[in-house]
């Protein structure tokens, strides 16, 4: 796992085991919020060690910014914590996410010591400001990713955890591809020193504004291309000819995990386009 400070009292953590995925902590005067927790115990428990016996500093509260295993599966390891989430991440993580786990143990052992923790407090619209000492994190829904995703920003450091609103390419396979384009304008314009991404590097300031147009570009542009294959009646096996760089991104991020998640993209468009315009005539 690596380690950056991105402000004085934030740090962001990010796995050297799955997916480039982060977790970020903001440290209070009165203890630690954190955000995310990665997926395998080792690194979740290289977080707590870090942030309770090296800065001395408990962990107060835990945000799961959606169910996904990787972003919630270390939550277990913050006994006594507070864990907060969108109510849509209560519901998700008490039925696919309990399934998810039961499956992903049988086949890895390393995951056997997570248990499910569902959070304690959840909240289905507007903003949740959570106040811990001289610290105020404040959560909005973000769907798109997920149904249930939400963004954190610290509001006195302007550092923004974008989760997976923010990753080296849009994914909005379980959530909404309409959804996914809505959370992006809404980061528009927010003034943030620093965006942690849910997987990758952290987004600076002179680069956020790019970043955000570059992912709605590449959503218009697979919108195009999937409309375009479906106006000519291609089947969905031609969706593999639209490469990744056609939709103005590269192939190299997260070891080339970004590719299998633009062909998904382009499938589960496709599946839902075609759906529609069916359901037109
Ligand atoms: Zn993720």
């Amino acid at each position: 796992m690596q380690r950056e400070r991105v402000a004085d009292d934030i740090y962001v953590f990010s796995s050297e085991l799955y997916a480039q995925v982060t977790a970020g902590a903001v440290i209070t005067s009165e203890g630690a919020i954190l955000i995310d927790t990665l997926i395998f115990p080792e690194e979740a428990r290289a977080i707590k060690h870090f942030l309770e016996t090296r800065l001395d500093c408990p962990i107060r509260y835990v945000i799961n910014t959606h169910y996904h295993a990787d972003h919630t599966y270390g939550t277990c390891f913050f006994k006594g914590a507070q864990v907060v989430s969108h109510a849509r991440c209560y519901e998700l993580l008490d039925t696919r996410g309990r399934a998810g786990l039961e499956q992903a143990q049988h086949s890895a052992p390393e995951l056997r010591g997570i248990t499910l923790v569902l959070p304690h407090l959840v909240f289905d619209s507007g903003v949740l400001s959570i106040h811990l000492g001289n610290k105020t994190v404040e959560l909005t829904p973000s769907p798109g990713h997920s149904p249930d995703s939400i963004v954190a920003l610290v509001k006195e450091d302007r550092v923004l955890f974008a989760a997976d609103t923010l990753m080296p390419i849009p994914y909005f396979v379980d959530g909404s591809y309409d959804d996914f384009v809505a959370s992006l304008k809404a980061l528009r314009n927010g003034g943030y020193e620093n965006v942690v991404q849910g997987h990758g590097e952290v987004v600076l300031r002179g680069e956020v504004e790019t970043k955000i147009e570059d992912d709605l570009a590449y959503l218009a542009s697979l919108r195009q291309q999937v409309e375009h294959a479906i106006e000519r009646e291609l089947p969905a096996t031609a969706l593999d000819d639209i490469h990744i760089e056609r939709c103005g991104k590269s192939r190299i991020p997260l070891n080339g995990l970004v590719q299998e998640l633009h062909r998904t993209n382009l499938h589960a468009l496709y599946s839902e386009l075609f759906a529609r315009r069916n359901s037109y005539r």
